[in-house]
């Protein structure tokens, strides 16, 4: 019996618009990979009419999600169904897990579940979790400059860190911005 204590956001998300099941996007025939995971591949059982989600991660052999399209004022959307018979909007995997499951038969918990977010000890926690968040983030950066300005995430974060009140973090990134916009401006070819 797997014994995991894993948190929704300690996983992977998917839901109907992953899988192409969106007006912008080309639904495609046959196996497709799912965007930002090339180890997962999806395909429906029929492309007009679908009935079924076929999932397979890493190679491992495929999963049957029984697919419901409904229909909206606006457009398209779907629910799946976690093999237990829920109907999901989100599906879960968790890390270097090969079978997507709903919450429950994850047993995943959300991060502050058990705390009250309004006592004074639980946004101690809340913000003491979204920092070590922003910590992982800043970790897993590739890079925080793009064609001489900040990454997008990078500004994101920035943004984060400012809700925070990290103020050093935000006041260092903007002085360094504010060099490196001046250096721009020396390299310049001089007329
Ligand atoms: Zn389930």
């Amino acid at each position: 019996m797997e014994n995991n204590k894993y948190l929704v956001e300690d996983c992977f998300a998917l839901t109907p618009r992953d899988v192409g099941w969106r007006y912008d996007r080309i639904r495609k025939l046959g196996i497709n990979q799912l965007e930002g995971r090339n180890d997962i591949t999806y395909w429906f059982d029929d492309m007009d009419a679908p009935t079924c989600l076929f999932v397979s991660v890493g190679g491992h052999d495929p999963q049957e999600f029984k697919w419901e399209p409904v229909e909206l004022t606006f457009g398209e959307s779907a629910y799946f169904y976690c093999k237990c018979g829920y109907k999901a909007r989100k599906l879960f995997l968790v890390p270097n897990g090969f079978e997507f499951k709903c919450r429950i038969c994850q047993k995943l918990k959300y991060r502050l579940s058990s705390m009250n977010p309004n006592s004074v000890a639980g946004r101690a926690i809340h913000t003491f979790d979204r920092m070590t968040k922003l910590i992982e983030v800043r970790e897993n950066m590739a890079r925080i400059f793009y064609k001489g300005k900040y990454t997008k995430r990078f500004n994101r974060f920035l943004e984060h860190c400012k809700v925070l009140g990290f103020n050093d973090v935000v006041d260092d990134a903007q002085s360094l911005n504010e060099v490196i916009q001046s250096q721009k401006i020396f390299t310049k070819p001089v007329h």
